[in-house]
């Protein structure tokens, strides 16, 4: 009798089972905030990442995002690294000196996302285009529908934004 009943509530315990971890499993998704860098984080304007620099604001903004438990990720398209303005070298130690300028002001990027091509190459990763951030909910577990994409008013975000369904903030 009991070896029926066992059997019987297996198959429902294990239904259950798998409803519950799928439940799980979205609760520990995380949330972020997208951030782009030019224009968003920083000046000026679109120009190129070497004249990058932190808008006084930016380093409480992304400090309290840190603090809040939500991730703080990058999403930046560099066009200007693939016409050969600049080098790859040159452009990891923009990086550097970037993520180092918050680290001294007690914040952090947990990740940075960028893409260094032009409109026609055609690439699959490239902002507005949603890979970026795909990849990112991948690798930090994201649920990108309750996460934030915070831009400036270009359109390139506004379009990311309704590609990945997040929620979004304009500055
Ligand atoms: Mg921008």
């Amino acid at each position: 009798m009991s070896g029926q009943s066992e059997e019987g509530c297996s198959v429902c315990d294990e239904r259950e089972l798998v409803a519950n971890m799928r439940q799980v499993a979205d609760v520990t998704k995380r949330c972020a905030i997208f951030l782009d860098l030019q224009a968003t984080l920083g000046g000026p304007g679109l120009g190129d990442v070497r004249e990058f620099g932190f808008y006084p604001f930016a380093f409480e903004a992304v400090r309290l995002i840190n603090v809040s438990g939500l991730l703080a990720i990058v999403v930046t398209n560099q066009r200007r690294s693939r016409r050969g303005m600049f080098s790859c070298e040159e452009y990891e130690a923009c990086m550097s000196e970037i993520e180092g300028q918050l680290r001294r002001r007690g914040a952090y990027f947990d990740a940075f996302y960028c893409r260094p091509h032009e409109d026609a190459d055609g690439c699959d990763w490239k902002k507005p285009r949603p890979s970026l951030i795909e990849r990112a909910a991948r690798e930090f577990n994201i649920d990108v529908q309750r996460s934030y994409v915070v831009g400036d008013m270009g359109s390139a975000d506004m379009v990311l934004t309704a590609a990945v369904g997040a929620k979004r903030s304009w500055c």
